[in-house]
């Protein structure tokens, strides 16, 4: 496909970051390699738009991946961090910022007892699953294809399929051992969780999901998935690890547990919780966080865990979360669906939108979506046109077809026209697509 639209800047930039890094990013998929063209190098954020280095202004459609749920450099949140910043950067030493941040956590997720602070969502996934295995003193991790929980080795399992499959390395790098312990399933297919259990007696340390994955697309659990897991867990002594990175704080206060309410042994949580900063935290029943040093021999330690500028950023974007700004960022979701959905139906576009709470992603295909192989069946090549038509227009998705997409209490009703307006040439776009 062609790109008729220029981002001569970007494009400059692109070329002396290739350079000196690989692939020109520091995080892969930001480098549009799925739909093609210059990636967009953002240099400022506000409210609901971004602006990019050859001056362009895009409706933005990511917020950083989630983290921006309040929109772009939100006034108290960044009084909050040059207060901070004018204190100092780093201490090493216990803050008040960090008992703050946590107590927050606490008291809006009933099943977090107790929680420790680390700087990535990867970071938190990886140390909740090493708590898992000295907790329970077992080896095996069961995951689901489909689902991300950062690059830690032994997640980057996902290419097994049918039941019980041992997870081989889906990435150069990661060994056989380090991802030999990990079982990937079908998500959503609780007949070959159950059978893998059977298969493992005693062996299975943890199940780790995401409470409603989004990192297929927004595929959210079937009813009684997530229970169902727990329960399993329960009855086998392993710990259900609900992994809230994306959802948690996104989705309601209680992210989406506030949801569907089940409750599990540890939780990981990320993105919307630093207010755009790396903070990120795992948390969960207190028996078993009691088993983390120094308070047990569970080692995790962290130079930036807890950062005072990053867990100040945290506790004024969670605290400005309240009952009413969640009903803001779910009526802006379902308006834009709504939209999206207008529009592609005009023009007899096969799609299905799917929710977890306020993430959504929209499908290029008729099927509901309930896992990975099903997700992976859609018409991409679609949203690929979709996708450069509304850039060209000024509004920015996330470039893959395989991600949700996300809103904020700061997309207005201008904000919204403008998704609007770009909308009807996008869905022709998509109409028009040749695989
Ligand atoms: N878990 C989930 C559900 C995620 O969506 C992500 C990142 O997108 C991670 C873990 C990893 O978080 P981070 O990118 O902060 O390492």
């Amino acid at each position: 496909m062609s790109f008729p639209y220029e981002a001569p800047v970007s494009q400059s930039l692109f070329d002396r970051a290739s350079a000196v890094t690989p692939g020109g990013v520091n995080s892969p998929v930001r480098a549009f390699r799925a739909v093609g063209g210059t990636p967009r190098f953002m240099v400022s954020g506000t409210g609901p738009y971004l602006t990019d280095a050859d001056g362009r202004e895009y409706v933005d459609l990511v917020c950083s991946w989630g983290p921006m749920i309040l929109g772009h450099a939100h006034p108290e949140v960044i009084a909050a961090v040059q207060e901070a910043v004018a204190r100092g950067t780093s201490f090493g030493t216990p803050g008040a910022g960090e008992v703050e941040l946590a107590e927050e956590i606490v008291a809006r997720i009933e099943p977090v007892e107790q929680v420790r602070l680390v700087s990535s969502g990867t970071e938190a996934t990886m140390s909740a699953i090493r708590l898992a295995r000295g907790f329970t003193g077992r080896p095996k991790v069961i995951k689901f294809a489909g689902c991300y929980h950062g690059h830690v080795d032994a997640l980057l399992a996902a290419a097994g399929s049918g039941v019980a499959t041992l997870g081989l390395p889906d990435t150069p790098g990661v060994t056989g051992a380090q991802a030999g312990d990990t079982i990937v399933l079908p998500y959503n297919d609780f007949e070959a969780v159950r059978a893998a259990f059977a298969a493992h007696p005693g062996e299975i340390a943890c199940v780790i999901t995401e409470a409603a994955p989004g990192n297929m697309g927004v595929v959210p659990p079937l009813p009684g998935f997530n229970q169902g897991l727990k329960d399993l867990c329960a009855a086998d002594g392993a710990l259900y690890i609900s992994d809230e990175v994306m959802t948690g704080f996104r989705v309601s206060k209680a992210g989406w547990y506030g949801i569907d309410g089940v409750r599990p042994d540890l939780m990981t949580f990320g993105k919307v919780m630093g207010g755009g900063f790396p903070a990120a935290a795992f948390g969960g029943r207190a028996d078993v966080m009691a088993h983390l040093a120094p308070a047990g021999p569970v080692y995790q330690a962290g130079t930036l865990s807890g950062n005072p500028i990053a867990t100040a950023a945290g506790v004024a974007q969670l605290r400005l979360l309240d009952d009413a700004a969640y009903e803001k960022v779910d009526a802006v979701s379902a308006e834009v669906r709504g939209l999206v959905t207008a529009a592609l139906a005009k023009e007899g576009v096969a799609h299905r939108v799917q929710t977890a709470g306020n993430m959504f992603t929209v499908f290029f295909t008729d099927a509901e979506v309930t896992d990975y192989e099903a997700a992976k069946a859609q018409e991409s090549f679609r949203f690929t046109a979709f996708f450069h038509s509304m850039l060209e227009q000024g509004v920015y998705l996330p470039p893959s077809a395989f991600e949700s997409w996300f809103v904020s209490t700061a997309h207005d009703t201008a904000a919204v026209e403008r998704i609007a307006a770009a909308l009807p040439a996008a869905a022709r776009a998509a109409a028009g697509a040749t695989a």
